[in-house]
């Protein structure tokens, strides 16, 4: 269905009918050439960064990057430089096609979708292989941080890059992954990078379950235990609102046994953060807090996130 330019600097359209056209980019000079096209015309340029197999959360970025720029560029990239060696790389998901049509009908004007090759041209597979590193401290070491070495390291690294190849004046990223985005505005922020680094909502199903790309890799049954993930964190995070900051460590442990009792294989952590990823203090504003979790159910590894504020009390 799709037909992709193979000739540098040419661009392949994408679209139905007289909808929308995508511009396909595979190459650094085509997404230079693009977003240069663009300023040339006064055009502002908003990005949504992602490694494919899109959902509603990243169309969801898609809309809000149209929204407040005239033009919107959504990059698919596996990166593989932010899997650890035991990690899901080989498998994780691949629906190139299919995420082409869907940012076509939501009328987005480019993807930039580079081979590993373009990225990485030594050949870097991991972390360890890259010379120069994009490091943000301390906020990494904290979370997902903790459990996942390198990862921040390899996900600040590849942003760093793909905003040098991409001029953009805005990038949106979903407070699903809040983590994410707390490290990347940092990083924006410490490196002066001219470019607003935008928080967007989770979008879930109606069951609460945050929307992924990873639950594909649960079963019916592992799917119908998922959603409890939201459901006690949104528990935790109201009686945290009621109880103040003083009860939230006995509000941890109670949310690590209460998802573990729902049938989750591990609960790697449930912590209680500001949303600055900061410690929390008897005296803390409860409308400061966020209750972070991640865990193990079947081959998937599930994270969420809740602001205290956003719960009913
Ligand atoms: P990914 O490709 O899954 O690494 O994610 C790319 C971007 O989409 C990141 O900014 C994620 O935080 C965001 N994202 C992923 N899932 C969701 C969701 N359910 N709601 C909102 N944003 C999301």
């Amino acid at each position: 269905m799709w037909s992709t330019s193979k000739t540098p600097g040419r661009h392949a359209r994408h679209g139905r009918g007289g909808g929308a056209l995508l511009r396909v980019l595979r190459t650094i000079d085509d997404v230079r050439q693009q977003t240069r096209e663009w300023r040339d015309a006064g055009s502002s340029i908003g990005c949504v960064m992602t490694m494919g197999a899109l959902h509603g959360g990243h169309l969801s970025l898609v809309d809000a990057a149209r929204k407040e720029c005239e033009k919107a560029i959504l990059t698919l990239f596996v990166n593989p430089i932010q899997f650890g060696p035991d990690e899901d790389f080989d498998r994780y998901p691949r629906t190139e096609e299919a995420d082409f049509r869907a940012l076509a009908e939501r009328s987005c004007d480019a993807v930039f979708a580079p081979s590993t090759r373009t990225i990485f041209p030594a050949g870097e597979r991991s972390l360890g292989d890259v010379r120069t590193r994009v490091v943000v401290r301390r906020l990494t070491e904290v979370l997902c941080g903790r459990h996942r070495p390198g990862h921040f390291d390899g996900v600040t690294t590849e942003v760093h890059l793909m905003l040098r190849l991409v001029d953009c004046d805005r990038t949106y990223w979903g407070e699903k992954d809040y983590q994410q985005y707390a490290v990347i505005r940092a990083m924006a922020e410490d490196l002066a990078l001219p470019v607003g680094v935008v928080p967007c909502p989770t979008v879930r199903d109606s069951d609460g379950l945050a929307l992924s790309s990873r639950n594909t890799y649960l079963d019916a049954a592992q799917r119908a235990i998922a959603p409890t993930l939201y459901a006690e964190l949104r528990r935790g995070a109201r009686r945290i609102a009621e109880g103040g900051a003083a009860i939230a460590g006995p509000t941890k442990t109670d949310i690590a046994a209460r998802l573990l009792a729902s049938g989750f294989d591990r609960v790697e952590y449930v912590e209680v953060h500001t949303r600055e990823l900061g410690p929390v203090r008897a005296d803390t504003p409860v409308a400061d807090l966020r209750v972070f979790a991640a865990v193990r159910l079947g081959g998937a590894r599930l994270i969420d996130n809740v602001a205290v504020a956003e719960v009913d009390r």
